[in-house]
């Protein structure tokens, strides 16, 4: 059999992060530069996008939340749909490339305990 073998079954996700980091890399960076240029920082230097939630990117056939596409385009990592993208700063409107890290689900549950513990919940203000 000719072409491409996997030795595990890719998800959706996947397959399309794929498709963009190989085809279409320099078309989702210039996306990315564009989507982080209408950000805006707020006064705990967090680059929020100013819709109340988490904002979405529909282009190259897929779609996603901005943040997984912001860490999946700025890491050249294409993420599976069970790893979560965690917000060091507990705010998920943000898209600072440098607040995003990779987690389970069982880390962004702590840190969303974490984030009430501290006190202040940012999105009800
Ligand atoms: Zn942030």
């Amino acid at each position: 059999m000719a072409g491409r073998r996997y030795f595990r079954i890719l998800d959706k996700s996947e397959r399309w992060y794929e498709a963009v980091l190989s085809d279409r890399l320099e078309d989702a960076q210039k996306l990315v530069a564009d989507r982080l240029k209408n950000a805006e920082w707020d006064n705990n230097g967090r680059f929020v996008t100013s819709t109340e939630q988490p904002a979405k990117v529909r282009a190259f056939g897929g779609h996603d939340r901005l943040y997984r596409f912001v860490y999946c385009i700025t890491n050249r990592t294409a993420l599976t749909r069970n790893e979560v993208v965690r917000h060091r700063c507990h705010n998920r409107r943000c898209v600072n490339p440098e607040h995003l890290v990779v987690g389970s689900q069982q880390e962004n549950v702590l840190d969303e305990r974490d984030r009430r513990a501290n006190g202040v919940d940012y999105e009800l203000i």
